[in-house]
């Protein structure tokens, strides 16, 4: 069931004719062989195509063990004469992608001898791996290389050769395959190498270069980049950001980093200057409650207080401050909202002077149980949380008969 490779002769070719051979049932599907396609199928990290054959929908090709298999999800009749008809602008993406990452190694390689050692081509980014990490010059260059060369729109020849042909070429890059004739790409005035995916007739056709950013890997690096339909539309989808970026901060798009950094710095003096106003409301609220605490008690002196509009942060603060003197225990609870109508949680906090007889502990257990909380510690400090009942503050109270 040899399939004749219509791509290999023409990348250009959208319709032909062919004869079904086999269609077999898989999983998700059928398979179908046909005598000739021009259905690329997946290899030498470019994408596989897609399209139709008579009314049927290929969505993926793959080559196994020599045959190219199209999936399809409804069977076609084998002996069946079909129309097929390729998704063009998919094979268009993948053959500017494809042809622009020769064009782009070639210029990494021709620039600074710095070899392509691995390929991927995703759905949405293609990258390559180099032998070296290179510096944002270097990528500035090869990149600008790399588009003069698409600019100047030369032709883009795909051509078998002899094993004894190759080896008089300069290639940049060689297959592993040892024995028979090998497919050559060459582009005039660029890249020379073994290949077997699809390019673009000539290099005008893959439009743009735009390396996007360099990650480095263990020992080497991999450069992220688009070329062709894929870098317009993240040049667009950019712009966009940065527009509304600009109009968001009230300045030109070049001023965006500026504009941030000037927001940042007036968030981190707001900041500073809430915090200072968190610690004099905590002193105020804690001078009252000292003045009102209680007589001693059983556990000495306890104050106990609800705090609604304290948060986290402050309601430590304010414990601090009401321990520091000496007798007093503290009971502070405040709450903590629900996120996106969930239910929101009472804290408490409990602390003391050393020489208060109060057992923190002791009482979180009780509050755990007020609240169908979780929480514990020591005598001189504990912490816990529970359920945030519409008469939270109410409940507390039942603490008093324990002080
Ligand atoms: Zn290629």
């Amino acid at each position: 069931m040899e399939t004749e490779r219509l791509y290999e002769q023409d990348s250009h070719l959208i319709r032909w004719e062919a004869t079904v051979l086999a269609c077999e049932a898989v999983i998700d599907g059928y398979r179908v062989v046909l005598d000739r396609t021009a259905f690329f199928p997946e290899g030498g990290g470019q994408l596989s195509d897609g399209g139709v054959m008579g009314k049927v929908r290929v969505l993926e090709t793959h080559e196994k063990e020599g045959h190219i298999y199209h999936f399809t999800k409804e069977p076609v009749p084998v002996g069946a004469a079909v129309e097929c008809r390729l998704d063009w602008p998919r094979r268009l993406d993948h053959m500017q992608q494809h042809t622009g990452e020769h064009i782009l190694s070639w210029a990494f390689w021709n620039l600074y001898g710095v070899e392509n050692v691995g390929f991927h081509m995703g759905q949405e980014l293609v990258t390559i791996d180099l032998s070296r990490p290179v510096t944002q010059e270097e990528m500035d260059a090869a990149e600008e290389l790399a588009n003069r060369n698409i600019w100047e729109d030369h032709p883009v020849r795909c051509y078998t050769a002899s094993p004894e042909e190759a080896a008089k070429l300069t290639l940049r890059k060689k297959t592993e395959k040892v024995a028979g004739d090998l497919r050559i790409v060459e582009i005039e005035d660029g890249d020379i190498c073994t290949c077997c995916g699809t390019h673009a007739n000539r290099t005008g056709e893959v439009g743009l270069v735009k390396i996007l950013r360099q990650e480095h890997t263990k020992g080497g690096s991999r450069v992220v980049f688009l070329c062709g339909g894929r870098a317009l539309g993240d040049y667009r989808q950019k712009n966009r950001v940065t527009m509304e970026a600009g109009a968001a901060l009230s300045v030109k798009e070049t001023y965006i980093p500026d504009g941030i950094r000037r927001l940042k710095g007036e968030l981190a003096a707001q900041g500073a200057a809430l915090r200072e106003k968190g610690r004099m409301l905590t002193d105020l609220i804690a001078r009252d409650l000292l003045a009102a605490a209680p007589a001693p008690g059983r556990m000495g002196r306890v104050i106990l207080t609800c705090q609604p509009d304290l948060d986290a942060k402050e309601a430590k603060l304010l414990l601090n401050r009401l321990v520091e003197t000496p007798g007093i225990a503290a009971v502070l609870l405040y709450r903590v909202p629900g996120k996106e109508g969930a239910e929101g949680r009472v804290c408490y906090l409990l602390g003391k002077a050393p020489d208060s007889p109060a057992d923190c502990k002791y009482l979180c257990e009780i509050l755990n149980g007020l609240y169908n909380g979780k929480g514990g510690g020591k005598a001189n400090f504990a912490q816990g949380s529970g359920r945030l009942l519409p008469n939270w503050q109410e409940t507390a109270g039942a603490l008093y008969k324990l002080l």
